[in-house]
């Protein structure tokens, strides 16, 4: 959905090229872009040149509807008209793909980014979001690749799925 032509400067060597990508994704709408956001492949990328793989930062929306949720990266001075939407904006794509995979899974995606800040400051580390496991009740997050569970009292979960 409103594919545009991207200008991107491969880290790596400085080759500089055009890219067709997609700006606009829909929950439930956009299967392939929702695949791919899932596998946190989205937005790599392998030079053509130097064959080297990089994170493409560029312009892209994902919208969830029933959420009334944008997920944005970019700057929030790119948006604008989204008064009734609550948009969380992100200036890296792997700060993007967390909200993407808690807000996939539909949960509250206020709360967990609260709770990741948290992680952030006691492990000093990069936070990825896995799953949640109701069963067992608690969290799975990546701390620099390591899984880590993270247990849920009664009124976390409770705010965790609301
Ligand atoms: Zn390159």
């Amino acid at each position: 959905m409103k594919e545009r032509r991207i200008e991107m400067t491969c880290p790596h060597c400085g080759h500089v090229f055009q890219i067709k990508r997609d700006t606009l994704a829909i929950a439930g709408i956009s299967e392939n872009i929702e695949k791919a956001l899932a596998k946190k492949t989205y937005f790599l990328h392998q030079c053509s040149k130097c064959h080297g793989m990089f994170e493409m930062v560029y312009p892209f929306m994902f919208y969830e509807p029933k959420k009334h949720t944008i997920l944005f990266l970019g700057k929030k001075e790119w948006l604008s008209n989204l008064k009734d939407e609550i948009v969380i904006c992100h200036s890296k794509p792997e700060q993007f793909l967390f909200s993407y995979q808690v807000l996939s899974k539909g949960l509250n995606l206020a709360y967990v980014l609260k709770k990741k800040k948290i992680w952030e400051n006691k492990w000093n580390a990069r936070i990825e979001f896995e799953s949640y496991d109701q069963e067992h009740h608690c969290l799975w997050i990546l701390v620099n690749q390591e899984p880590k569970a993270i247990l849920l009292s009664k009124e976390e979960e409770i705010e965790l799925t609301s």
